[in-house]
């Protein structure tokens, strides 16, 4: 300005750019010669209705004399000081940029050699204007290339949804620029957030605010989800609820646009800005892209978690289906077993009783017999558990009372196993609801840990049988505990109790627990142990209320 002034004997100069909409003239800084209290008035200048305007129209210089002037721009002329005034065109490669205006306080007006010179000045500030733009828009354009580059990238290299979003995200903080970005993904009827990213203007709390949504037209994201396209708004224009919380971290622009893959509606990208900085239509086609490419990445994320999952529980089935024939060969074998061996062990029990009859032993004969008939027992037990064990399960579930399943394993527990110097308690809550079990399933495992308990304490102590009411996040869990306190069991067999045939005691067969686990495993339950040697055990079966 002041170049343009001296190369033209003016007094005062200022350079006008045209503004996007090409509605107004608008300054860029100070003019050159004029007080500052005065210049405030020259600031901007309508395209419509105006001297300059015309000028920009006629596309050709124009010098007046200020008194010639209409009234408006005469006063303020005239309170510069300014008598004769030249408008010429900013023009670059047939670009109108702008204008440059020249003012004289003296009486010299400017003649057509002026004006050409003024021009030819003009041309040159006009290309400089130009490159300088050229340059910020080559910048903006490079880098707004270099986020969604980014996000293709973070896309084929983040195979978990949460990273991936979270990495996208804080590239669009760093880029666009913003002081809050959050996604949402849909989740039932509700915009759930998936991830946020906030700049230290956003606040910390800004993230809780904004964290979940109702998918309806009551709010921004809301209606970009529901649409299907971009909205962008200033916090003046939203109402409610949602105008304050956003006033609430200082939030001035918001921009909220759709994640759609495949046609398919996974969310929502939201971005807010707390600088005076409005968003350019560039930054919203730049979010929408970005959005395009980050529902693409999580589209594909997502596919490779099913996918990973689908495999895991293909193996688990898998796993399952061999244990399974296994447990049904061994069943199989288990029945055979049982009738072959059951016959004999028939005879021999009917023999004894004859035997004894016919004989009416003492003594050490008398013993033998006991003997005989003992072990005889212990046979047909085996035979009983291994049946147990092996037995295909189908899992009947009925609404059960747990206090009455507890009452009945205790008592068949003690028929089982004769303990009068075992102390036994049972607790079970009066309002527990009805369990959705296998009565007669569940009853087998508890007695078996019953009586497993009862042998725990050969010098008698006391057993307690409880039960009570968990839950673990939206599941309502059974859980009954079986504490005694008998001789306890060593670190290195708490590992094995559970495996078939794994047993420390004379006559034991190793088939209770393992019956157990797979009755628990059967009403997809869990069985946990803890014990400490000399003091007792507590098994805990924690079964869940509904399947
Ligand atoms: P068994 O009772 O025929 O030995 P189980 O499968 O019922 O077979 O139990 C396996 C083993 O686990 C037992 O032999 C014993 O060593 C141990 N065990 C089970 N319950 C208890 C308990 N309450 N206290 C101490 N040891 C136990
Ligand atoms: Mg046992």
């Amino acid at each position: 300005q002041e170049l343009a002034a001296g190369s033209t004997a003016s007094d005062c100069c200022s350079i006008y750019l045209l503004n996007d909409k090409q509605t107004e003239l608008v300054m860029r800084g100070p003019p050159c010669g004029v007080e500052p209290s005065l210049s405030e008035r020259f600031w901007r200048v309508p395209m419509a209705r105006s001297t300059s305007g015309d000028v920009l129209q006629a596309l050709k210089p124009r010098a007046m004399r200020v008194d010639a002037m209409p009234a408006e721009s005469r006063t303020v002329l005239d309170a510069a000081g300014l008598h004769h005034v030249a408008l010429v065109l900013l023009v670059a490669n047939g670009h109108i940029e702008g204008l440059l205006s020249l003012g004289r306080m003296s009486d010299l007006r400017y003649d057509a050699v002026d004006l050409e010179a003024a021009q030819f000045l003009a041309g040159q500030v006009a290309l400089q204007i130009e490159n300088a733009r050229l340059h910020a828009d080559t910048q903006l354009r490079l880098s707004q290339l270099s986020l969604l580059f980014e996000v293709t990238r973070i896309g084929s290299e983040e195979r978990e949804v949460a990273p991936l979003v979270d990495r996208v995200l804080a590239e669009v903080l760093k880029s666009v620029p913003v002081d809050l970005a959050l996604v949402h993904f849909v989740t039932g009827d509700k915009l759930t957030l998936a991830g946020g990213q906030v700049s230290p203007f956003g606040g910390k709390g800004a993230l809780d605010a904004f964290a979940a949504r109702p998918l309806d037209d009551t709010s921004m994201v809301g209606r970009a989800a529901l649409n299907r396209r971009t909205f962008a708004s200033s916090v003046d224009e939203l109402s409610g609820t949602a105008q304050r919380t956003a006033q609430a971290h200082g939030i001035r622009y918001l921009i909220a646009t759709p994640l759609v893959a495949h046609g398919r509606l996974l969310g929502t990208l939201e971005v807010a800005r707390c600088s005076k900085q409005p968003f350019s239509e560039q930054d919203e086609k730049l979010l929408e892209s970005c959005a395009t490419h980050l529902a693409n990445a999580v589209e594909r994320a997502r596919l490779y978690d099913d996918l990973k999952r689908s495999y895991q529980a293909l193996a688990h089935t898998q796993a399952e289906l061999v244990k399974h024939e296994r447990l049904a060969a061994l069943g199989e074998l288990a029945a055979v077993m049982a009738h072959e061996v059951r016959n004999p062990l028939g005879v021999i029990f009917n023999s004894i009783g004859s035997l004894r009859k016919l004989l009416q032993p003492t003594g050490d004969a008398g013993m033998l017999f006991d003997i005989v008939n003992e072990e005889a027992e212990r046979l047909n037990r085996i035979i009983g558990d291994l049946l147990d064990f092996a037995r295909p399960y189908q899992v009947r579930r009925i609404p059960v009372a747990l206090d009455r399943v507890i009452a009945g394993a205790v008592e068949a527990a003690s028929r089982v196993e004769a303990a009068p110097q075992v102390e036994i308690s049972t607790e079970v809550p009066g309002a527990f609801p009805p369990l959705l079990v296998d009565e007669a399933l569940l009853r087998q495992a508890l007695v078996n840990l019953v009586v497993n308990a009862i042998q725990a304490m050969p010098r008698g102590g006391k057993l307690k049988v409880s039960a009570s009411a968990e839950r673990h996040g939206e599941r309502q869990v059974a859980r009954i505990d079986v504490s005694d306190q008998g001789v306890g069991i060593s670190a290195q067999n708490t590992e094995r109790i559970f495996q078939p045939f794994f047993t420390t005691k004379v006559s034991g067969t190793g088939l209770g627990l393992a019956v157990v686990k797979r009755i628990v495993d059967a009403h997809d339950g869990e069985v946990d142990v803890k014990s400490s040697l000399g003091l007792g055990t507590t098994f805990t079966i924690r079964i869940p209320a509904a399947p």
